[in-house]
């Protein structure tokens, strides 16, 4: 019996309000429209950008709304003039979007799409305005597209990576978002060479996967720097050298790197949303070449703020969004690397629950313990 074309009813998790535990609710998810395509989830993680926006501090509140972006499904059904995708495809739904059109998709450097790039603001699909959740008729907001804390989602295909369905989804599942923006913030826009320094603010599981992009550049010096020293043990793991706690010094945490490495480091990259660490981050870098990545999410009325002359001494400060991948035409291939033991997965999930227990990977992101959290639908 097919599903495809009707409503179906299934468990969500929706936030109904900003810092309460997600309920476990029945829902209608209707079917895909023009250019979307209904997903079932099989596993979703939790990234920070998830509970930023449940915790809504600093942020436009969005309620009720069914959050979630990193995940791993199976295509359901398509809507009308989805032709690149079909029932059975294993996919990885994906926070920013490529339409393969428009100025952004058609320049090789460019991952901001005009038409599906990140948009934190809109809880509904693009076609009609409206959403594709309700419960009892009364609509439920989208969240970045994607909505994966759902047993079914639609999504417009623009944010759809097809991938090898061998690839096992409860691992590559963390490509959707964390790690792919952390390793490619390192390998795609600080581009360090051989043998350079490279600093990670923030060693969550997307600073750690900056880590491994740095590893994997062959980088001689990786200096992780974290407020919380529980993270210190688990980077070693990742190549991590050396380890800065900015509340072990009383200067600026840019001087103590700077004295660390004669001048400052090759390249950094900041993965926190702390607009304090995003400046120390750009601070840090050596003069003459130095550059600085930014890919923490910040608080909606921050402000960068340096002095120009440190611009002016021939630093570069960058920002990334989903650490430059076009999300179809560049992740299948990570998934690939995945699949070639070129980059490793499995050490960045440290704990795994049933969708029913989704508050308690709330709890372990609060709480600084672990890196990812995988969440088991079926179960
Ligand atoms: P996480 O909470 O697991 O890790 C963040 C780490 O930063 C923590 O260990 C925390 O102790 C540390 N930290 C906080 N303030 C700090 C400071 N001032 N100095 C040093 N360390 C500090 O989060 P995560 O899931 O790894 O995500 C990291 C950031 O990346 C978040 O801001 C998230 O929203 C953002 N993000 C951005 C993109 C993008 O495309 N640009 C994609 C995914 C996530
Ligand atoms: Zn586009």
């Amino acid at each position: 019996m097919t599903t495809a074309g009707q409503v179906i009813r299934c468990k969500a998790a929706v936030a109904w309000e900003s810092g309460k535990p997600l309920s476990i609710e029945d829902v209608e998810v209707a079917p895909p429209q023009k250019d979307e395509v209904r997903i079932k989830i099989l596993f979703t993680s939790l990234c920070h950008t998830d509970v930023y926006f449940w915790d809504a501090k600093g942020q436009d509140p969005l309620f009720p709304r069914i959050l979630g972006h990193e995940a791993g499904g199976i295509v359901e059904s398509v809507g009308e003039g989805v032709t690149d995708l079909q029932p059975g495809d294993h996919v990885l739904p994906i926070f920013t979007g490529e339409c393969k059109e428009c100025r952004h998709c058609l320049s090789e450097e460019s991952n901001m799409c005009d038409l599906l790039r990140i948009n934190t603001d809109r809880g509904t699909m693009i076609h009609d305005g409206k959403s594709r959740f309700s419960i009892n008729g009364k609509p439920i907001y989208h969240f970045l597209g994607t909505s994966t804390f759902s047993e079914y989602t639609v999504v417009h295909v623009g944010q759809v990576a097809k991938i090898n369905p061998s690839a096992p989804l409860d691992k590559v599942c963390v490509l959707s978002c964390g790690i792919s923006t952390g390793f490619g913030a390192t390998v795609n826009v600080a581009k360090p060479k051989k043998g350079q320094s490279v600093a990670v603010f923030g060693l969550g599981a997307v600073g750690l996967a900056a880590a491994e992009g740095a590893r994997v550049s062959g980088a001689s010096r990786i200096i992780g720097v974290d407020l919380n020293p529980n993270r210190f043990e688990e980077a070693k793991k990742f190549g991590v050298t050396e380890f800065v706690n900015p509340k072990d010094h009383n200067k600026p945490v840019q001087e103590v790197i700077a004295e660390m490495t004669g001048g400052g480091v090759d390249r950094s990259v900041e993965c926190t949303g702390s607009i304090q660490a995003m400046i120390s981050a750009f601070e840090c870098v050596h003069d003459g070449w130095g550059v600085a990545v930014l890919v923490g999410v910040p608080n909606k009325d921050d402000a960068f703020k340096t002095h120009p002359m440190n611009l002016l001494n021939e630093r570069t400060l960058k920002g990334t969004f989903f650490g430059n991948y076009k999300p179809r035409s560049d992740i299948p291939a990570v998934v690939e690397q995945y699949m070639n033991n070129e980059l490793e997965l499995d050490k960045f999930i440290t704990h795994s629950i049933p969708f029913s227990e989704i508050n308690k990977a709330f709890e372990y992101m609060l709480r600084g313990e672990g890196l990812r959290c995988m969440i088991r639908m079926d179960a």
